[in-house]
């Protein structure tokens, strides 16, 4: 059976109704056949409300309690989305960074992710259960919570597909591929099925909001095959992966 991560993002997650349709779609793709490992952002503006909270106190937050504080964004949509799933009878258990087995160094706010133990995830993953993971956290050498900086959830999802040797890391998000120029500023660009890391590297260095850099530089170091599509569409989305 093949292994698939999926990462949705926090537009995909913004509302109730968001979640359901998230978890539609997960059961769909479990019921292709599919081992399914889930990684989640927060709902929508969650983490920069988060952040307003921590500045209406300080300007000057213990990064130890930011991290706190924002990884519990992704901690709701994932426990939502675990019920949504139970709700139309699709088993599912969903673990924070730390119970994933997220390693990472003790630099609080920008921690690195060091290692992942995936014993936890492959034990559920054998139990037939789709996995849901927080994104953008882990738990330091220090056994500390940690997160991985702004968008760092596009790094969990990688990390993990290289860590369990998924066949590819999915991206849903509230536009449909990488285009060749910004879609929403060019009317004239247009959508690649196919492109290769250097270019959407390329396209992010100029400032496209697609993946976080460093996602896509360490699915090229692995050659793992990434796929950005909607998750409010059906359209096809883009695959990116080495020049052959
Ligand atoms: N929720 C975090 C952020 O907004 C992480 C992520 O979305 O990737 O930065
Ligand atoms: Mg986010």
């Amino acid at each position: 059976m093949a292994l698939i991560v999926q990462k949705y993002g926090g537009s995909s997650l913004a509302t109730l109704d968001r979640i359901q349709e998230v978890a539609r779609r997960v059961s769909q793709r479990k019921k292709e056949g599919n081992d399914l490992v889930v990684v989640v952002s927060a709902m929508g503006n969650t983490t920069n409300d988060l952040l307003k909270l921590a500045q209406q106190i300080t300007d000057q937050p213990p990064a130890r309690e930011l991290d706190m504080l924002l990884s519990s964004g992704e901690r709701i949509s994932m426990a939502l989305l675990a019920m949504a799933l139970h709700q139309i009878d699709v088993p599912s258990i969903s673990f924070t960074g730390s119970q994933s087995g997220i390693v990472t160094d003790t630099s609080h706010t920008h921690a690195k992710i060091l290692e992942i133990r995936a014993d936890r995830i492959k034990e559920q993953l054998t139990l037939e259960k789709v996995v849901i993971v927080a994104g953008f956290q882990g738990v330091s050498t220090q056994k500390e919570v940690t997160t991985l900086g702004r968008g760092g959830s596009d790094v969990t999802a990688v990390a993990l597909a290289v860590a369990l040797s998924a066949k590819q890391c999915e991206f849903y998000k509230d536009v449909d591929g990488i285009y060749t120029k910004d879609p929403k500023q060019h009317i004239d660009a247009q959508k690649m099925e196919h492109c290769d890391y250097d270019r959407v590297l390329t396209l992010a260095h100029a400032g496209a909001k697609i993946l976080h850099s460093e996602a896509v530089t360490l699915a090229k170091k692995h050659l793992m095959p990434l796929y950005i599509a909607s998750s409010f569409t059906q359209h096809q989305g883009t695959l990116v992966e080495q020049h052959h």
